[in-house]
């Protein structure tokens, strides 16, 4: 079974090939609005959001051809497309369910077959809930009279839980989504919680109603199963599984696993408003390994780019003039890098400044000489303060933020270098104008060397 996270998948040619938003009055190519998302995010968004709209009578998406409102279904492949909610032949679109006759009597004797099933993990629940004190007034199928108005629901099992009316449904086979979605606009507008209880769930095979269930859930399922219901009774506890999703970070992209753990009910989180019982918080540590994910894939695409502009200094040359090939490769250079904000000259042949000043940072940052012809460091040192007041500075703490102070030192055989550093502090004080003067592209110099960007001055 593919990840939850990846896009959804339309049919090839569907019936339904544009539909029209009565929202915004635009009208939109059915499968790109559908392969736009992220599975989860159409099933556990779009999809309820579409059939609350119908339910409420306030239809969002309609056939363009004939006006009629559309829901989202999916085929048994979990491939999604719009069918009509009522097909009346009048549209040339035709998206009657075509279930041929031998496939409705599966149907039926699943259901059949289920309810067995169904008896047996409702007095699961029941027994479960009474053995723990937290819960009162636990009652089977019993009627279930909405405050406001005269509507009823019978939900299987119903009990209170610290002030919250809790109605508990296990029934999922013949459930389909109008109907779970129904169920939860009742409760949610009696103040109550809907949940929901498999009696068994496994990820790898789900069916498009616990999808339905998961997404919507906060991508936790719940379970009570012939274990769960035997521990219950053992701590005076009611005890469940939690399937769960779990994003997290691989090699810095999203990827995510499955969980589950058996847990006391008094380990969810109640959402009444939200109606979700949930252990993990699923949308909370997506959103964060989502962001995390896209932080480090800049940081990589950030760190080549520094690679790709260096290379300029330690292999192209650049100092002495960048031949024509290269010169086309640094045009490309400089496209690439104005993609990500930053700014470099076209031509840097008439910004000797700035790739002196790259050279120099470039050179302690490596420890050896980059785009000079010297072969040592200390060489690099000596011209600096010789010829580049501005630099002096910038340079020095380069040493230090590099750690390459020591190469220098231990290049200065005859120790030039240390007593030249003896008169930097009053030759800094004399003319600070000279020292901390504005260096050219500052800002592209503060990217290339990030761990100096406070040093740079621009
Ligand atoms: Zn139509």
């Amino acid at each position: 079974m593919r990840n939850p996270a990846e896009p959804a998948i339309a049919v090839d040619a569907p019936e339904i090939e544009r539909v029209l938003s009565l929202r915004s009055g635009a009208e939109f190519e059915s499968r790109r609005l559908i392969q736009g998302r992220r599975y989860d995010r159409l099933v556990g968004g779009l999809r309820d959001v579409i059939s609350d709209a119908i339910r409420e009578k306030k239809p969002r998406l309609v056939c363009p051809l004939c006006g009629v409102a559309v829901r989202l279904s999916a085929s048994q492949q979990k491939r999604f497309f719009f069918r009509h909610i009522e097909e009346d032949g009048s549209c040339p679109a035709v998206t009657r369910s075509n279930l041929d006759h031998d496939t409705i009597r599966a149907l039926k004797y699943n259901g059949a077959r289920e309810s067995d099933a169904h008896k047996i993990t409702k007095n699961r629940i029941v027994e479960s809930l009474s053995a723990d004190g937290g819960f009162s007034e636990v009652a089977v199928e019993k009627t279930w009279r909405a405050k406001v108005g005269n509507r009823l629901r019978r939900p299987d099992v119903q009990a209170v839980y610290n002030g919250i009316r809790i109605a508990f449904e296990a029934q999922l086979t013949t459930t389909f989504l109008d109907v779970v979605r129904g169920r939860r606009a009742f409760y949610l507008e009696d103040g109550a919680l809907l949940v929901w209880i498999l009696r068994r769930f496994d990820p790898e095979h789900r069916r498009m109603t616990e999808d339905d269930i998961l997404f919507s859930n906060n991508s936790n399922i719940l379970v009570v199963d012939e274990e769960t219901w035997r521990l219950s009774r053992e701590k005076g506890r009611f005890m469940l599984r939690c399937h769960y999703r779990e994003p997290h970070l691989d090699d810095d992209a999203r990827a995510e696993r499955w969980q589950q753990a058996v847990i006391g009910f008094d380990e969810l989180t109640l959402d009444s408003v939200g109606q979700r019982a949930f252990l993990f918080d699923f949308d909370a540590r997506d959103a964060e390994v989502v962001q995390e994910a896209a932080k480090r894939q800049a940081e990589r695409l950030d760190e080549a780019l520094r690679e790709e502009i260096f290379s300029y200094w330690t292999e192209k040359n650049i100092r002495m003039g960048l031949d024509k090939s290269s010169l086309l490769s640094w045009e490309a250079t400089v496209g690439k890098a104005a993609q990500r904000g930053l700014t470099l000259p076209q031509v840097p042949d008439e910004h000797a400044a700035f790739v002196t000043a790259v050279a120099v940072l470039l050179s302690a940052k490596l420890g050896r000489p980059a785009g000079y012809r010297y072969t040592k460091l200390i060489q690099v040192a000596h011209q600096v303060a010789e010829s580049h007041s501005e630099l002096l500075v910038p340079f020095g703490f380069a040493l230090k933020a590099y750690g390459t102070e020591a190469i220098v030192d231990a290049e200065d055989g005859k120790g030039t270098w240390r007593q030249r550093k003896v008169g930097f502090k009053e030759r800094i004080a004399a003319s600070p104008g000279a020292h901390f003067a504005a260096l050219p592209y500052a800002g592209a110099l503060r990217y290339l060397f990030p761990e100096l960007s406070e040093k740079i001055r621009g």
